[in-house]
């Protein structure tokens, strides 16, 4: 399946310009004496080609071989968008029993079809005990019509203590049972506590991990004591809130409109040395383009000046997820959760998700107001406007 014409005029319009020496040398196709590629020579006819030049890289002690750029699954409404991903030589597919309001998995096994067995397979169970967690994973399995997941993530543990005798029980009858080859835990925060304590305990083989530019290098070296403690490194959230759907008003828009920053913040993510592979979120054919047009150009300065460029821009409003102001609401608010929430209604316009995580907060802290508060005591050294964005994810989801 190709993609439509739209979506490559989207880049032409765009302004896309690559380095003609880099480009044609690196992809094999001509570029104008401007640099601009025309219809003709765009990459996405040569997609599989594209993919498939990106060097496989071994997912840690799975020993499985993955491509670089995978496909995010949480919010892909279309069998098609797989069905063509799969064409393209992408081979690992992550999904979860909870996304899209459980619809996600049926969704996968459709755009899979007979190719299932072509490609390393990912899904998760927020399950907190052993026999909710065994009871999940057969509904996944029966969801995505296989015999066996490769990859089997305990959703969103944030904390070791999270993980219980039963849930690891449960690890070892779904290996025992062959239901599934290899574990994993994901998280959003605490990451660095939770990437150490992965590596030392031994336990589980893969690690998925929030991991952007947005990130300092403290980051980059807990990743590489996991990798190197052979945990498989999954990276998500590679657009750092993506805010693709911004009001034409919004500084933003022009920004992500022009400089191609999904692209630059994808490369960004594919060029790090401990992540093993990429499962940006991919929710229609025009995002796949992106992908593939990421994968087709290594990491520039130009693309590191755009990232520097739009970091500035959503510093206001992205959490990066660092934990350091963890415990400083006087409320006792779990600030980066909510944030994360909230980034998913204005990041990747999925509200029914953030609402939904929103209502699953204790009582008490769903009936919190910032407004309340004559003055917010959560600094946040990144620059996030956190009462603010507080009081919109009250205002959205409570
Ligand atoms: S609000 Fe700021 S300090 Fe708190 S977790 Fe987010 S980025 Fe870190
Ligand atoms: S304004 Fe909100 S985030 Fe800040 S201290 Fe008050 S309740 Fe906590």
């Amino acid at each position: 399946m190709k993609p439509g014409k739209t979506s490559r005029r989207a880049f032409l319009s765009a302004g896309l310009i690559l380095p003609v020496a880099g480009a044609s040398a690196r992809l094999g196709f001509g570029a104008t004496t401007t640099g601009m590629l025309t219809p003709a020579e765009a990459p996405f006819e040569d997609a599989p080609t594209t993919v498939a030049k990106l060097p496989m890289r071994t997912l840690g002690r799975t020993g499985l071989k993955v491509n670089p750029l995978g496909f995010g699954c949480g919010y892909t409404p279309d069998p098609s968008i797989i069905e063509r991903a799969v064409d393209t030589g992408i081979n690992f597919f992550d999904t979860a029993r909870a996304y899209l309001q459980g619809n996600s998995e049926r969704t996968l096994a459709a755009g899979l079809g007979a190719r299932r067995k072509q490609v390393v397979l990912a899904t998760k169970s927020l399950a907190s005990d052993k026999a909710n967690a065994l009871k999940d994973l057969d509904t996944s399995l029966r969801e995505l019509k296989t015999d066996f997941v490769d990859v089997w993530f305990y959703h969103d543990k944030a904390e070791p203590a999270k993980i219980t005798d039963g849930m690891l029980e449960a690890q070892q009858v779904a290996k025992q049972q062959g239901k599934v080859r290899f574990s994993g835990i994901s998280f959003h925060s605490n990451q660095q506590q939770m990437l150490a304590w992965m590596a030392k305990a031994g336990l589980f083989d893969v690690a998925m991990v929030a991991y952007n530019f947005s990130m300092d290098a403290t980051m980059d070296q807990a990743l590489e004591i996991a990798a190197k403690a052979g945990i498989g490194i999954v990276d998500m959230k590679t657009m750092a809130g993506g805010f693709r759907f911004q009001k034409p008003s919004s500084p933003l828009y022009s920004k992500l409109k022009q400089d191609g920053v999904h692209v630059s913040a994808l490369r960004w993510a594919l060029s790090r040395p401990n992540v093993h592979t990429t499962v940006p979120g991919i929710c229609d054919m025009d995002q796949l383009d992106d992908a593939i047009l990421a994968a087709s150009q290594a990491i520039s300065t130009t693309d590191e000046k755009t990232l520097a460029a739009h970091l500035e821009l959503i510093k206001p409003l992205y959490c990066r997820m660092c934990n350091q102001c963890e415990g400083a609401c006087q409320k006792g608010l779990p600030v980066a959760d909510v944030l994360r929430y909230l980034t998913y209604a204005d990041g990747y316009r999925q509200f029914a998700m953030g609402r939904e995580s929103f209502q699953k907060l204790p009582a008490e802290h769903r009936a919190v107001r910032c407004g309340d508060c004559a003055e917010c005591t959560v600094q946040c050294p990144h620059g996030v406007k956190v009462s603010d964005r507080m009081a919109r994810a009250q205002e959205l989801f409570a």
